[in-house]
């Protein structure tokens, strides 16, 4: 079968290969690949910089974002023919440490866990896979295609959880949000906090198309510039874009017993706006909350799965901007400007 395969840590070697057929092993479920979405955690195995391959081998099958069809349930699950299923991403450390005890592999505490697609075991990136019963999780089946967006919408789901959780420390009634950055992420952090009833505000660099158009279309407000400009302070800022100017903007920018909660991740870049000690007297004197937020587990996937089953259609949709075929993989993984979110099609939903 065919499969997108890179050695991890070594740019330049992806490539679409013939690959023997799913290992039993690796789980009594048999999925028809629907499609993949693709994300900069798969633009980053791709350019060399991250990534591990399964133990005993030299490359892993890419993708982390599935969408499959059941072709065989197996013995040993719900599951039906035809059912459409996406896998959960991450597996508990062996140890395993309290969290992955408990099934919170996504609070980690030793790093041993592993991903598919990511760290140490084959992702989704091919025409054929498998999958335990406990990690395929069934979804609307009228979502089709737009079932893709689960493994997104998880991600977000467990930072609104972290968000929610983190204010509960005191009396507090959030009624707005900014979320900085309109990409995926972003988009779903709005959906979810229009949801909860909030004022939602999202800012992003770009100053038309349809990242705008989808803020709106939610009822939420847009705005382009800096988080100076937005003009009031947030209860809540979501911070999805990674960039260090953005977040020491939201440090000053949220309100007192505020939360911001980190999803992106940069590295380096030059220090501007707050320095360490600023960042502590703009904390400290207002009881702000700095949380940062990874992965999700078991529940966050069930809630995202209800999130998109009532989400309207029409708006998921549209957040889907390109589809490209396995042989194309290489154009899905590069950016361009009008990109939300960018799949690649492996069979019809
Ligand atoms: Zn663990």
């Amino acid at each position: 079968m065919k499969a997108i395969t890179v050695e991890p840590h070594e740019p330049e070697t992806a490539r679409l290969e013939d690959i023997p057929e799913p290992d039993p092993r690796a789980g009594s479920v048999l999925v028809e690949a629907i499609a993949v979405g693709v994300c900069g955690t798969d633009v980053e195995i791709v350019e060399g910089k991250y990534g591990w391959p399964p133990r005993g081998k030299t490359r892993l099958v890419l993708g982390h974002e599935s969408l499959g069809r059941v072709v065989d349930p197996g013995p040993s699950s719900t599951l039906r023919q035809g059912d459409l299923v996406v896998g959960i991403v991450r597996r508990p450390d062996p140890v395993p440490c309290p969290a992955c005890a408990v099934g919170e592999w996504d609070m980690c505490r030793n790093g041993q866990y592993t991903e598919r697609g990511i760290k140490e075991i084959d992702g989704f990136m091919s025409e054929r896979w498998r999958v335990e019963p406990d990690y395929a999780m069934k979804i609307d089946r009228s979502l089709g295609l737009l079932g893709v967006l689960l493994e997104p919408t998880t991600v977000v789901t467990k930072a609104w959880e972290q968000i929610l959780a983190v204010g509960q420390r005191a009396f507090w009634v959030p009624e707005t949000v900014l979320v900085t950055g309109a990409g995926p992420i972003g988009l779903l952090a709005a959906l979810i906090g229009k949801l909860q009833g909030l004022d939602v505000h999202v800012l992003d660099r770009v100053e038309s198309g349809s990242k705008p158009e989808l803020v709106r279309a939610l009822g939420a407000t847009y705005h382009s510039g800096t988080i100076a400009d937005v003009g009031f302070q947030p209860d809540v800022i979501v911070e999805c874009t990674g960039v260090g100017q953005v977040i020491g903007d939201s440090v000053k920018a949220v309100a007192a017993g505020g939360v911001v909660c980190l999803t992106g991740v940069g590295s380096g870049g030059r220090t501007v706006g707050l320095n360490t000690a600023d960042v502590a007297s703009n904390v400290v004197l207002r009881n702000n909350v700095v949380v940062g937020s990874v992965n999700a587990n078991r529940r966050h996937w069930y809630r995202a799965g209800r999130v998109l089953a009532h989400a309207d259609r029409a708006w998921l949709a549209r957040l889907l901007t390109r589809r490209e075929s396995p042989e194309a993989f290489m154009r899905a993984l590069q950016r361009q400007p009008d990109d939300i979110k960018v799949v690649i099609q492996f069979a019809e939903a």
